[in-house]
């Protein structure tokens, strides 16, 4: 292992790519750095609640198979939980544990009331037609429906989820409260409760993010070389909207592999091309890398959106970026934070870089709450002014405490649970 001397003992007991243990070691940093006592780190640590369920489904073909799902509620102090659901083969409960503790700091970072939650179901949504995506969504929802609600559980989409899979949820909650309850769930459909500019949000989020971390190493857009991982909802818009602001767009790719062209891609058409074809591969005007060569390429900024653990111990020092973009949530591991500290990159991280997606679904919430919906513009300046805000109070923890921009993301996001647990005591 390349790095292994920069590694210390504990570090090397620790599973580089458990996300819950990589989560927990940013945690313990930044309690260090705010001289948490162990009590408090463990109340904040610990999920508060963890729900398993069995999921049965008619198949399409008269068979039947149980489906397993998750929903962790991590920690509910500053509001209610909140947090994406997702759908995939390798979905694992230290996973979604981490994922809901993800939200936990994301939705403190930039101070939207909410607590951390997250849901998976162990699928694999390619194999699924929709019938059976809409059967596995509703009776999944059934089973957790007791932990939900505008004031105690709010999901949203993640991996392989998206508008329609929130209305089902919408749906099979409301007909158990016998009533119409849209504040239950974000990301819905903008006829059925939806905001305007949340489909963007986390995309915009990210290309926010990196204009303000360009602007502190005085780079301008049109110097800089940009290269996504992934091109979904948060990597394609997020490359998009950047390709907009004019940075060059050097690469973007997709499970299947990436496509490089060095003048720089035409987003629109690499989109639209995606939208037709489903896949990158044959896009004309570009060279064909594998996933691996992509992360290796010479490049300004590096755009992780798409998984866990894609940078780590054995690739991180390929990587040529000056500034990490953390579209996903985890795609750095703690060992390759370390190495990427000591170089001197500057990385964005997942609690801050991606957090435009929940502050629209906190928008989302308050419009259905309020029953009263806002214009695009309005929902675009208000996340600018939130992730403008929430950028400079990162950078300015990492300044005074001397650390890393997560660090300095982690004791930002700490501090504000901390507040809130003191004034409200342990219920007993
Ligand atoms: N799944 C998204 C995330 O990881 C959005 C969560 C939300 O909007 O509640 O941040």
């Amino acid at each position: 292992m390349s790095n292994a001397t920069a590694v210390d003992a504990a570090d090397a007991k620790m599973d580089e790519f458990n996300p819950f243990q990589a989560m927990a070691k940013r945690f313990e940093v930044a309690s260090d750095h705010l001289g948490l006592e162990p009590g408090v780190r463990d109340v904040l640590r610990t999920p508060d609640r963890e729900l398993t369920v069995a999921i049965p489904v008619e198949m399409d073909d008269g068979s039947i198979r149980v489906f397993k799902g998750y929903r962790v509620q991590h920690n509910f102090l500053r509001g209610p939980c909140k947090g994406g659901i997702r759908f995939a083969p390798n979905v694992h409960l230290d996973e979604v544990r981490a994922l809901a503790a993800w939200m936990t700091w994301k939705c403190s970072v930039v101070d939207v009331p909410f607590g951390g939650g997250k849901g998976g179901v162990i699928c694999n949504p390619i194999e699924l037609s929709t019938g059976e995506l809409e059967r596995i969504t509703r009776r999944y929802t059934a089973s957790i429906l007791d932990i939900l609600g505008p004031d105690r559980d709010v999901p949203a989409p993640d991996m392989n989820t998206n508008e329609q899979t929130m209305a089902w949820i919408m749906d099979t909650y409301s007909m158990h409260q016998r009533r119409t309850s849209t504040a239950v769930v974000t990301g819905k459909p903008l006829n059925l409760g939806g905001s305007r500019g949340r489909r963007e949000a986390t995309g915009r989020g990210v290309m926010i993010s990196c204009r303000e971390a360009l602007k502190t190493m005085g780079l301008q857009p049109n110097e800089t070389g940009v290269v996504v991982q992934g091109s979904g909802n948060v990597g394609g818009i997020g490359a998009l909207l950047l390709h907009r602001e004019g940075h060059r767009i050097l690469s973007i790719s997709d499970m299947y592999g990436a496509i490089y062209n060095e003048k720089g891609l035409d987003m629109p058409a690499v989109l639209a091309w995606l939208k037709d074809k489903g896949r990158l591969e044959g896009y004309p005007e570009a060279d064909h890398l594998t996933s691996a060569e992509q992360l290796a390429l010479e490049c300004d900024v590096l755009i992780p959106a798409a998984t866990e653990n894609q940078i780590h111990s054995e690739n991180v020092d390929q990587v040529k970026a000056k500034l990490i973009i953390e579209g996903a949530n985890g795609p750095t591991t703690a060992l390759a934070d370390k190495v990427l500290e000591d170089r001197g990159v500057m990385v964005v991280p997942d609690i801050l870089a991606n957090a435009g997606g929940v502050t629209v679904s906190y928008f989302e919430w308050v419009q259905d709450r309020m029953g009263y919906f806002w214009t695009e513009e309005i929902v675009n300046s208000r996340l600018e002014q939130i992730m403008v805000g929430a950028f400079s109070e990162v950078y300015a923890k990492s300044k005074e405490h001397g650390v890393s921009m997560r660090t300095g993301a982690y004791i930002q996001a700490i501090e504000r649970v901390v507040t809130v647990y003191r004034m409200r005591g342990i219920f007993a």
